[in-house]
């Protein structure tokens, strides 16, 4: 039996990563997929193949050119894609993978691939986003400006989700999203 794919969207500062990592840990029979990004490295929070394949302008677009991505898209100034590779040959190893990826390609991939399971991580409220995203302090005023900016027209996507979980309590969501996962996996038997 093939895999099952995931996308899994929300806006930054949601704390979308921190419940996609730990729901991964607990749950077997399925990866993370590795997206490539423009953006430069986070000191001390990126890693070069876990977090991200960090690649220049350049490379990204002969990539695009040669059809390596399933998708791609410009979010917040950087471009950033999902490797083809890695999603089919998961998939057909019948290992579920999972994309964290924005509402473009999010809706890109579920064009590509219907099947597709999509889960949108919601914040509270948009108050506790800005207090999130400023405590987290990775961006400078402009560019965390720019992502509340983004999020405000990411959460009007939220709707056309299969699945949409409000973040208010961290290990709640975690149980949410493994349910969500496990559901689909009944289902499927
Ligand atoms: P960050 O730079 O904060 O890690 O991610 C910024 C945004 O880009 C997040 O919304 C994240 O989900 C999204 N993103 C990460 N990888 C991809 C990808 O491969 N494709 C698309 N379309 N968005 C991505």
């Amino acid at each position: 039996m093939k895999g099952r794919l995931y996308i899994f969207s929300g806006p930054a500062g949601v704390g979308k990563g921190t419940v996609l990592h730990l729901a991964l840990e607990r749950l077997s029979g399925i990866k993370y997929s590795v997206s490539c990004t423009t953006r430069a490295p986070r000191p001390g929070l990126d890693k070069e193949g876990e977090t991200y394949h960090f690649i220049s302008e350049d490379e990204f677009r002969r990539r695009i050119a040669a059809g390596d991505f399933l998708e791609y898209a410009e979010v917040h100034g950087h471009l950033y894609g999902t490797r083809r590779d890695i999603v089919e040959s998961a998939l057909e190893a019948g290992t579920d993978i999972v994309l964290e990826i924005d509402v473009q390609g999010a809706f890109i991939v579920k064009q590509k691939m219907p099947e597709a399971v999509m889960i949108f991580v919601k914040p509270p409220s948009m108050e506790e986003l800005r207090r999130r995203l400023e405590g987290r302090g990775s961006e400078g005023r402009e560019e965390r400006e720019l992502r509340i900016k983004n999020a405000e027209a990411e959460i009007a996507c939220a709707d056309k989700y299969d699945y949409v979980v409000v973040n208010d309590d961290l290990e709640k969501t975690v149980d949410e999203v493994i349910n969500i996962v496990k559901k689909n996996r009944e289902e499927l038997q």
